[in-house]
């Protein structure tokens, strides 16, 4: 039988690293970008094409889940693997970020978060707790923390505070996961980072967590409108802070670029909406750069989207006919380009794997960023 949770690195290069997370439900390659299925979806795909594309997990938002269809009634249906139809690993969120981005009349207390549901206005209250027990109803194999995320622009003492709080939220987290028998048993709980850009937070943070004990680290409060250096800057000394033998994830990122420059700052793990919502949106990601498919000089373009794509979109569609789905408003615009992007983004992963297994990142890297982002 697979292991809980086990992580095995197999080669380093410079600060990247690649590896392998084995659970009970299937085996993880790092570095690893996680598909979001926000409600029990990966939009605009079939979750057989989201495995075809690449993906070892995908994760899925407890905010969303709890309001509809509610995580009660998935435990009843069998839990969330089997409501959808994905039988691998799924890593949950806590809620903490979407009930601040996305809730109404929210009121935070060292209790846990009062909010009005985005959909109807009823009334919860999310607690670490409360986050723990909605993600052992979901099933969930990766469960995260209850955190608060700080917005970026606030005063170092109001982050120092928050950061506080979320670490005394990750205690109870773990109480809370570890009360919950056969899951706790069968599941793996990370902790979140916290402080914002501080590099003295971010180490008081990282040692409250390693006091505490999780399976897994994320880098949470970041790619929340810093930018690219910025967040460049903090990764510089983030992931170092963390236990080297333990996943690191940078939550919510992001863009290839961020990918490539967070791998080469030891980072194992991303989650993103960018690839399925850019696909909705009309935009590719290739490796010379995104494109906007609803750009008229793609109209008579009888070549594929990425001509080094392995994806079955690109094996089987032009440009010309992605360009015409897009602009007539068709769902097969959104889906043919979602599964591009999804696996794009999936092959850029296993080259990142390949090439630190047999040290080339740096070259991959300089190689990648010239002709991703030549224009
Ligand atoms: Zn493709």
């Amino acid at each position: 039988m697979n292991p809980r949770f086990e992580f095995t690195l197999h080669a380093t290069d410079g600060k990247a690293r690649t590896g392998v997370i084995r659970m009970r439900r299937g085996e993880i390659r790092t570095p690893a970008f996680m598909p979001v299925g926000t409600a029990a979806t990966v939009k605009a795909m079939k979750p057989e094409s989201v495995r075809a594309a690449g993906a070892d997990i995908i994760l899925g938002n407890t905010y969303h889940l709890m309001l509809r269809p509610g995580g009660e009634r998935v435990a009843r249906l069998g839990g969330l693997h089997k409501f959808m139809n994905w039988g691998r690993p799924i890593l949950t969120d806590s809620g903490g970020y979407q009930v601040m981005s996305l809730s109404d009349l929210r009121k935070i207390t060292e209790e846990g978060v009062t909010f009005a549901s985005h959909l109807d206005g009823s009334r919860h209250l999310l607690t670490p707790e409360r986050s723990m027990e909605i993600q052992r109803l979901l099933g969930s194999d990766i469960v995260m923390c209850f955190d608060e995320c700080p917005k970026i622009d606030q005063g170092r003492d109001q982050i120092a505070r928050s950061m506080e709080m979320s670490m005394r939220w990750a205690r109870r987290s773990r109480d809370g996961f570890d009360s919950g028998g056969e899951h706790a048993e069968n599941a793996a709980l990370f902790g979140i980072q916290q402080g914002a850009l501080d590099e003295g937070l971010r180490k008081a943070s990282a040692d409250a967590l390693h006091d505490i004990g999780f399976d897994g680290y994320a880098i949470g409060g970041l790619a929340v409108g810093e930018g690219q250096e910025a967040m460049f800057a903090t990764l510089d000394f983030a992931p170092g802070q963390l236990p080297a033998d333990r996943p690191r994830y940078l939550m919510g990122v992001g863009k290839p670029d961020d990918l490539v420059g967070a791998v080469e700052r030891g980072v194992d793990m991303f989650d993103c909406v960018l690839p399925t919502r850019s696909g909705r949106n009309g935009q590719a990601f290739t490796w010379s750069g995104p494109l906007n498919m609803r750009n008229a000089r793609h109209a008579e373009d009888t070549s594929p989207i990425d001509e080094r794509c392995a994806c079955p979109t690109c094996h089987t569609y032009s440009r010309a006919y992605v360009h015409h789905l897009i602009r007539s408003g068709e769902i097969l615009g959104a889906m043919l380009l979602t599964e591009h992007n999804v696996s794009f983004y999936q092959q850029l992963m296993q080259a990142m794997r390949d090439v630190i297994a047999e040290s080339r990142f740096q070259a991959f890297a300089r190689d990648f960023r010239r002709d991703y982002l030549r224009k």
